[in-house]
Parts: C-alpha cells; structure tokens; sequence
C-alpha cells in the first residue's frame, strides 16, 4: 500500500500507543517499476550514516521478500508504533545521484505528468550515471581548472609546455598515447606533468577525446547593436537582482539572438555559476558546438549520440562544477550543474522539447520549474515564439524582449505566394514545381546562389481539399481539417468522430474534382532531376539521413558549394546558416495548413518563417516563394509580411474560442491494442468513466472522442484516443488518475496518458 493511501485509511496512532513508539530512522522510497507509490523501510544502525534520499537502494518487496532496487527519496526519523517495517538490506550509491532540489523537481514531474516518480528518477538521472558506466578502464588525462586559469605564469622545459597546452586546450580528456601523438613527443614529459600536479587523471571506458583547433570566433569583438544591448540589459538585471523571472526574447530570424545569450553567460560565469542552453536535437551540429567552445573554456555538449560511459563522465564533471556551460537537447534541462546560473531554450517553440515516451515532459515547463525552484532566470528565444509562451507574456507572466530586426542592417527575406489554384486551372500543370518556381530556381542558379526546397511530407495526412478554389473541408464543432478514409469513402474527424460522405462535388464553389493531398520528397527528386539536368540535388529527409554523420555530412556538402539545391522535409528548416542561399521555396504549404492538429495553422507560421530565415544571411539578399491553395489563409498571409504578433493574436482568438491550449488545458489519453473492437470497446468505457467521473465532482470539462487517432494504426496495434480540455488542471488531474487507478489493465489493451500534448497523431 502506497504511503499516501495508508495515510488515508490507517487513523491517527491510539496515543496509548504513541508512549511505546520509538523514533526511528525511516527510509522511503519509490520503485522505477511497478509497484508504484512510496513505501517505508527501516534503517538498520549499520546503515544509518551511509543512506540518503538521492541514493538507491537494495530492499525486500512483498511475500517472497524479493530484493529490488529502488530510489530513497526521504530519510527522517519518524514515530513507528507497533506497526511492523522492513527493512533496507543495502545502500547502492556513495553519493546521491540527485540534489535535494533535483529530487522534488522528479517529484513535482511525476504529479504534472500523472507518471509514476521512479519513472521520473530514471528519465533524469541517466542510464549510464545509474550504472556508473566507464569507471573501470583506460587513465584520462585533463588540466585542472586551477592549472588551466595561470598557464601563461607556468615556466616549464618546451615539450612539456607544448604538451599541457595541447591538452588544456583540448575540449574533452585524451589518453596519454592520444596527447603524446598529437605533442609529437614521448611519454616522459606527460610523466613529469602528471608527477607535478599539472595534470589530472581520471578513469574512463571510452575514448572520445581530440585535439580541436580552438577558432577565435569574430564576434566576441563586434560590439552589440542597441536591441541587443537593451535585451542583454534586461537579462543582466534579472541575473543580478538574484531572482526568478523568465524573459522571452522575441527576435527575428538572424536577429543575434545566440550573441546575447552568449554575452549573459559570459558574464555569470565569471561569478563561478554555470549555465545550460537548451537546443532542438537538430541544431546541435559542429557549427553550434563550435560556437559554444570558441567562446568558454569549459563546455559540455550532451547530445544523443553520447555513449553510456561519456555521459557518465559528463554528468561527474558537470556535478564537481567544471563545466561553465551545458550544451544540449532537452533532457540537458537535468543536468546536475552545483550552482546554476541561467538557463536558456532555443528555438523555444521546437516541438521536439516534448518528450513522446513517459515521462512526457516539456522541457520548457520542467526548466520554468527548475528556474524558479533555483532561483535563476530563463531565457526563452525564438524567432515564432510558441503560443504557449506568448500567451504568458501577454498576460504579464513572462517579460518579453523584442529584436525587431537582423544584425548589420540585413534584410528579412522577400516572401511571395504562388496560387496553385491558377498554376492548375487550364495550363495542364504536372508536379511539384510551378512555372514561377521553376522560373526563380533557374535565376538564382544562373545567379551562383544555392537554393533550398520544403516539403512537408507528411503524406498519410490526407486532408480534402477543392483544387479550384482552395477550400477545405473541416468538423464545424472542432475546426480540424477532416482526414478522407479510402475504404469506406468517408470524411472522420479524429478529434471528435464525427464523419460525413466524402463529398464528390466542392461544398463551396461546386467543383467536380476535389483531390486529396500527397506528395513524396522521391518524386519531388525525379521532378528536379528532368527540369535541373547536371545540378546536384541532395534529399534530406528522415529516410535518408539515418546514419549518424549524415546529416552533418550532407550540410558540409551543401557549405561547401558541391550541393546547389537542397530538399526535404522540415529537417531542413531549422538553424541553418548559410550565407549562399538566395532562394528558398516551400512546394506546398497546405499539407502542413490542413493537417488534423489544431496548431496546424502555427505550425505552418513556424515552418515558413523558419525556412524563410535560411536565406539572406550573407550579403546577398534572399527570396522565398510559398506555394500554395490558400494564399489568403491568415496563417500564410501573415507569414508573407513577417508579421508574427498579429497572427498571434487572431491564433489566440481561435484557440479561446474552441478551449484549446493555451486558453485551456488539454489531456490527452491514448488506448491501443492488437484487436481493433476490444481496443475501441476499451477506449469507449474510459470515456463513460472519465464522465461520470467528470459529472460526480461537477467539474466543467469537454471531454472528446474517442476517436480513432488521426494516427489510426501503429506497429500492428490500433489507436484510439479520447481529450479533455477545460481551465481546472487540478481536476482534471484528479479525475485522469482516479479513472485510471480503477482500469484494469489487460495484457492486451494499454493506456498512455499525455498532459499537455503537443503531438496529436
Ligand atoms: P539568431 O540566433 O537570432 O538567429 P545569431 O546570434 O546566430 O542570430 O546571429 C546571426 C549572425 O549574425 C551570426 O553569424 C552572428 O555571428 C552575427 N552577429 C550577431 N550579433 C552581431 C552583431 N552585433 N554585429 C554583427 N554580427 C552579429
Ligand atoms: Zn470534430
């Protein structure tokens, strides 16, 4: 029984019994599988210095006793009366895995994201800290930070010199063999650095070291422009009044953003703070890790391709404070830095600071949560901040900082829309690319410029949609594009259910030939082959940039001038900067405008703006050519003329007027199984069950669905799901984990709670 439901049905201990309690030393603790809830031990004597919360471990579990590892996240002495304990049988970890503060983060996870805490712990604290990975094996050599601060001071014979250079300037540790090589010198002088104290040695499983020539990077001469300036002030200020306040710095593509982020850190690191700057997973290439290194001595980039063993060694040096700087996806928000400073999300309205397996948590909300708890700012930057955000800002949570323009007087992007409705009508157009289009590649090819397409593939996403006048057809309670269903010719909402007969016959203006969208990035390839014979063309999409290097690989390419034309999905949308790129085209904004989520039309605001800033941001200047069959939507119209904040405000009427985030709340909860009856069955008695629920506590709530997912079948198991949404998050928390604590669950049918989702397939 978990500790919270014995404080519910045991009454107070008889305080007959209170004289005979004695205080004793408790250990709770929370397991990383089932069963979940907390559950007290005993300390015994011998372990009673050695345990504490933050550390694991070993324990007796039920009947058989069974030994399992678990997490303590509380020691206290606590008045045990006659009731009964077990106890630990042993303490795992020497020092805790987690700071105090890192523990109730875990915890407060665990109530917003209705997962169970064990499953917070094992998403925070990485795979190989837990195991602690790499502390057998090979001897790592570094340069202590105090060594590295008065290098130019050291008089030493020449090799060594050269070789500690080497080494301090060196971004991760080398092997003796690895600094002897690249010193082109022997063992002895390492030898006799390491006898001095020069030198430190650490153990590790993995090599990953190399000699990276350290580039001075320009702009840490080039003065700020005065919105720079100004938003730097903002951040200092914050920072300095020693308090939490989060900013959103709303500047445009190219705007100097990373300069001012940059600029901030370097000034709280010289108060022995550190900070973590949070990216999408995409932009973490060598352009931007370079960045970080050419302007801090000590940098930690944590991304996904880390082994166990270098994120282990990692999340050591980054905990003994050695790091200044955290540079990472997003489940950097953990790292366990000793004294925070700041911590910045780029790109903040990247949907891929949402995880998508539990626990499902944002990064940006988790960091808002460590921010505060820490007592540091955060820093949210974007060029298309997410509404979520602006909706605070808005309502004066957030404090929002402009960069209205792009550095040295450069100019946004010329964008246009091309009307498919008239590249369709009479002319008998064929393909992906529209005369116009067409047309401007050519040019900026003559030209020497580089050119970048977008399509946003996506292509199961089968919206209706008339080709003569653009018109959409949509659910009139939800406002989603209704997806066309080919077995049985009808037109669903996966929202709500909802369906009528796929129309033959426009509603709007009668015309006999809807069609439904679909385009592949393989035909778009072909296409550009027969019109651009003799130019090189690279895909970049998920299928062809599986393995790791890839991605980096086709961008060093495209730098490099071999590559003219790039395409692919949104892949190549975000963070690129490359000054050749005069044009950028997307083949068809509609695919992203009418796919069933209601934050299509941000989406699509997102993706054009986004891709239109991958041009002009060298000297010459950059155009962008939006294709479409519905250029007046506000969306695309508002993207054309670079106009965020009126497309913000007319999105955040839409969304208060049918209760979507972020007006209101939304749960979402997903039901799949093999059998496509029983799973819908299953899914359709949760639904009775969240409204009873619902009705019992008279909380004001829609609850929605079930319906099939808009992605109705994945790896052979069928999907349904069913969404709240209302202004009382409390209550619906309350019901989605009392409905769901009484399911029984199959071995067959499965739930997955998602809070706050971003991703709706
Ligand atoms: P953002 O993050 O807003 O896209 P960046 O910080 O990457 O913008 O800056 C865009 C480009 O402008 C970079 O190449 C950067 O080196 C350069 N830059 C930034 N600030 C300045 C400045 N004040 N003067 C000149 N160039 C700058
Ligand atoms: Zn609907």
């Amino acid at each position: 029984m978990s500790k919270r439901q014995r404080d519910l049905f045991q009454p107070d201990p008889d305080p007959w019994d209170m004289d005979d309690a004695e205080q004793r030393l408790i250990a709770t603790v929370v397991f990383p599988e089932p069963p979940h809830g907390q559950f007290d031990y005993q300390v015994p004597a011998a372990l009673a210095t050695s345990i504490a919360a933050g550390k694991r471990v070993r324990v007796p579990l039920g009947r058989g006793n069974r030994r399992l590892i678990a997490w303590c996240v509380d020691v206290r002495y606590k008045s045990v009366a006659t009731r009964q304990l077990k106890e630990v049988s042993a303490v795992l970890d020497d020092r805790p895995l987690l700071a105090p503060s890192m523990l109730r983060l875990t915890e407060w996870m665990a109530g917003y994201y209705l997962c169970p805490w064990g499953a917070a712990l094992e998403a925070v604290v990485p795979a190989g800290v837990r195991t602690a990975a790499g502390t057998r094996a090979t001897a790592y050599l570094s340069v202590p930070t105090r060594v590295a601060a008065r290098l130019t001071q050291l008089s030493l014979p020449e090799k060594q010199m050269h070789a500690l250079r080497l080494l301090a300037a060196a971004p991760e540790p080398l092997t003796a063999r690895q600094l002897a090589s690249a010193a082109r010198c022997t063992q002895a002088p390492i030898k006799q650095l390491q006898a001095k104290g020069l030198i430190q040695v650490e153990m590790r499983r993995v090599a990953t070291g190399q000699i990276v020539e350290t580039i001075e990077d320009p702009d840490s001469q080039r003065p700020l422009n005065s919105d720079q300036q100004q938003a730097l002030d903002a951040i200092l200020h914050v920072l300095n009044a020693g308090h939490q306040e989060t900013l959103l710095l709303y500047g445009v593509t190219g705007s100097g953003k990373t300069e001012v982020y940059i600029r901030a850190i370097e000034e709280l690191i010289q108060f022995g703070r550190q900070a973590i700057v949070l990216v999408p997973e995409i932009s973490l290439t060598p352009q931007t890790r370079q960045r970080f290194r050419s302007r801090f001595e000590r940098v930690a980039v944590l991304h996904s391709h880390l082994s166990d063993a270098e994120r282990h060694w990692h999340w050591q040096r980054i905990a003994r404070g050695e790091i200044q700087v955290v540079v990472g996806a997003r489940s950097a928000v953990f790292a366990p830095t000793p004294q925070l400073g700041m911590i910045v999300l780029d790109e903040e309205h990247d949907t891929s600071f949402k995880q998508d397996q539990a626990p499902r948590y944002h990064a940006r909300d988790v960091a808002l949560q460590r921010a505060r708890a820490e007592g540091v700012p955060l820093v949210l930057g974007s060029a298309t901040p997410s509404l979520e955000s602006w909706y605070r800002a808005q309502q004066g949570d957030f404090r929002l900082l402009r960069l209205p323009a792009r550095v040295l007087d450069r100019s946004l992007p010329d964008v246009t829309t091309i009307d498919l409705r008239l590249e369709y009508q009479g002319r008998h157009h064929r393909g992906a690319i529209s005369r116009p289009l067409h047309q401007a590649v050519d040019l900026a090819l003559r030209d020497g410029g580089q050119v970048i397409l977008l399509l946003n593939r996506r292509g199961f996403s089968t919206s209706i949609q008339c080709p003569s006048c653009g018109h959409v057809i949509r659910c009139r309670d939800c406002d989603i594009a209704l997806t066309h269903h080919r077995a049985d010719n009808r037109a669903v909402c996966h929202y709500c259910d909802y369906s009528i007969a796929t129309p033959d016959v426009c509603p709007e203006c009668r015309f006999t030939g809807i069609r439904f969208a679909g385009l592949g990035t393989q035909r778009l390839e072909q296409e550009l082959k027969q019109r651009f014979p003799g130019v090189t063309a690279l895909r970049m999409d998920s299928d062809t940039m599986q393995r790791p290097g890839s991605h980096e690989q086709a961008l060093a390419a495209f730098r490099a001038g071999d590559v003219r034309i790039l395409f692919g999905t949104q892949m190549i949308a975000k963070g690129l900067d490359f000054p050749n790129v005069t044009l950028v085209g997307v083949i068809n904004a509609d695919t992203a405008l009418h796919f069933p989520d209601f934050r299509a039309a941000e989406r699509t605001f997102q993706l054009v703006t986004q891709v239109a800033g991958r041009t002009g941001r060298g000297d010459r200047e950059g155009r962008v050519m939006v294709q479409t069959f519905s250029p007046e939507h506000p969306a695309l119209q508002a993207a054309v003329r670079h106009d965020y904040e009126t497309f913000a405000g007319q999105e955040l009427a839409i969304r208060q007027q049918f209760q979507y985030p972020p007006t209101a709340v939304m749960m979402r909860i997903i039901i799949r199984g093999p059998v496509e009856a029983d799973t819908e069955a299953f899914a359709d008695d949760v639904a009775d069950r969240l409204e009873s629920a619902r009705d019992a506590m008279g909380a004001e709530l829609r609850i929605i669905g079930p319906a099939p997912a808009p992605i109705a079948k994945l790896q052979t198991k069928y999907r349904f799901h069913a969404l709240l949404q209302g202004h009382d998050r409390d209550a619906m928390h309350a019901i989605l984990s009392n409905v769901t604590a009484e399911l029984k669950s199959s071995a067959d049918v499965q739930w997955i709670i998602d809070v706050d989702p971003v991703n709706l397939l």
